[in-house]
C-alpha cells in the first residue's frame, strides 16, 4: 500500500475557504464549465455585458487554468467581480493534500459546496502527467473490496465539479508544484470515486470540455482520456454512440459470473459475456483498444485457470482488441482482501501472454486503481477534519 505523507498545500490560495464550512443543500453553483460556450455568451449578455467577455473568461480558465479574475487584466476592472459571480464560483475547497512516491504522486481531498468530499490523485511519470478524477460522491455500486463502495452513494458531481479537478491538476503541473518545474497535464482517467457511467450526462459533458479546443474546453486529445466502468452495458453503448473516441476501461476483476456476481454486484444485472460483447463493440466503433482492469486479490481471483478463462473469453471475440492490466490490490484498511503474491501474479500474467493477450502489470501509485479509490476520503471522514 502506498504511504502518503502530508505536505503543504499545492496552492495556498486554494485552502478550504470559509464558505465551505457551512453545509448547504441543492445543486452545485452554476459555473462556466457546466455550459457550452454559446450558453456562457448568452448569460454574459443577459447580465448586460458584451458576449465576448465569456470567451475571454473561458480562455483564462481553459488555457491558463486560472479563476483569479483580478489577474485578468484584459477584462474591465468594473466587470471582473460580476463575471466571477456569474460564471466562476469556487467549487472545490482543499481539505488535505498528501504526497507519496518521492513527490510524484499527490492526492488531494476536496470539500464541495454542500460539505461532501471527493479526492483527486495527480501522478507524474516520465514524459507524462496523469490525473485520476472522481465523478460521484461515494459510489452506489457496492463492490465489497473497495473503500468508496462501503461509503454508498451521496450524490453525482456536476460537470464543473469534475472539470475543476482537472483544471487544478493542470495548474499544479504548469506551476511546477508537481515535479518542481513547469510541465503539462497529459492524461485524465475517470478512476477515482464513483462509477463514471452512472453519472453519464455530467461525465460526457466533462469529456467534451476536456477534448474541445479553447475557449470551449482544454483541447486534450480524446486518446488521452480514459473512462472506466464496472459494467453498465447500456451506458457503454451510449458512450459508443456519442462518437468521442476516449479509451474505455472495463473493471472486470473476474472472468466468470460465479465470482464476479460477488465481487461486482452489478454483474447480477449484466453478465460477463454481455459486458465483453459491449466492450468489443466499443472497440469496433472507435478503433480504441479496450483496457481490461483486473485487481489481483489473493486466493480470490488470481488463479492461473482464471487467467486462462479470461484469455479465452477475450480471444473468442477477436484478437488484439483488448489489453489486460492486472493490478495488485491496494487493500482497504481493515479489509480481509489483500494483494496476490508476486509468484502468483507472475503466473497469471504469463498465462495471459502465452495466450496472445497484451498484458501490462499496473503499479499501485496513489489511487491509480478502482480498488483503492476513496481511501483518503474514508480516512478523513472517520477522523474528522
Ligand atoms: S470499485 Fe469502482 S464501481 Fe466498485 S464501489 Fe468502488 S468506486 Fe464504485
Amino acid at each position: 500500500m502506498t504511504d502518503f505523507a502530508p505536505i503543504e498545500s499545492l496552492d495556498p490560495a486554494a485552502r478550504l475557504p470559509l464558505q465551505f464550512t457551512a453545509k448547504r443543500r441543492g445543486k452545485a453553483p452554476r459555473h462556466l464549465a457546466d455550459l457550452p460556450l454559446a450558453e456562457r455568451r448568452d448569460l454574459v449578455k443577459e447580465a448586460g455585458m458584451p458576449a465576448f467577455r465569456a470567451e475571454q473568461l473561458s480562455r483564462h480558465y481553459f488555457t491558463h487554468f486560472s479563476r483569479d479574475v483580478e489577474g485578468m487584466t484584459d477584462l474591465p476592472a468594473a466587470q471582473r467581480e460580476s463575471l466571477a459571480d456569474l460564471l466562476l464560483p469556487e467549487l472545490l475547497g482543499e481539505v488535505r493534500t498528501l504526497t507519496a512516491d518521492g513527490g510524484d504522486t499527490v492526492k488531494t481531498l476536496w470539500e464541495l459546496f454542500d460539505g461532501s468530499r471527493v479526492e483527486t490523485v495527480l501522478m507524474a511519470y516520465p514524459g507524462r502527467n496523469t490525473v485520476c478524477i472522481s465523478s460521484e460522491v461515494g459510489c452506489g455500486m457496492a463492490c465489497p473490496f473497495c473503500a468508496t463502495g462501503q461509503m454508498g452513494l451521496t450524490r453525482n458531481l456536476s460537470t464543473a465539479e469534475i472539470v475543476e479537478q482537472v483544471r487544478l491538476a493542470a495548474k499544479a503541473c504548469e506551476d511546477g508544484s508537481l515535479i518542481g518545474e513547469p510541465s503539462r497535464l497529459s492524461n485524465v482517467v475517470f478512476m477515482g470515486m464513483g462509477e463514471p457511467l452512472a453519472n453519464f450526462r455530467a461525465v460526457m459533458d466533462t469529456v467534451r470540455r476536456l477534448t474541445d479546443p479553447a475557449p470551449e474546453g482544454f483541447g486534450l486529445s480524446a486518446r488521452s482520456v480514459v473512462v472506466s466502468t464496472v459494467g453498465l452495458v447500456p451506458a457503454i453503448h451510449k458512450l459508443r454512440e456519442a462518437g468521442i473516441p476516449v479509451t474505455l476501461a472495463v473493471s472486470l476483476h473476474a472472468p466468470d459470473d460465479e465470482l464476479r456476481d460477488n465481487l461486482i454486484p452489478i454483474n447480477s444485472r449484466w453478465k460477463v459475456g454481455e459486458l465483453l460483447d459491449a466492450a468489443r463493440s466499443y472497440f469496433e466503433a472507435t478503433g480504441r483498444r479496450v483496457s481490461i482492469e483486473y485487481a489481483l486479490i489473493k486466493d480470490i481471483n488470481d488463479q492461473a485457470w482464471r487467467a486462462d478463462l479470461l484469455a479465452r473469453e477475450l480471444n473468442k471475440r477477436g484478437r488484439g482488441w483488448a489489453h489486460v492490466n492486472p493490478i495488485p490490490l491496494n487493500p482497504t484498511p481493515g479489509s480481509m482482501w489483500t494483494a496476490s503474491e508476486r509468484r502468483v501474479e507472475r503466473e497469471f500474467v504469463d498465462t495471459l501472454r502465452a495466450a496472445g493477450i497484451r498484458t501490462t502489470v499496473r503499479d499501485t501509485r496513489g489511487s491509480d486503481i478502482d480498488g483503492a479509490c476513496g481511501q483518503l476520503a474514508a480516512a478523513v471522514l472517520t477522523e474528522g477534519r
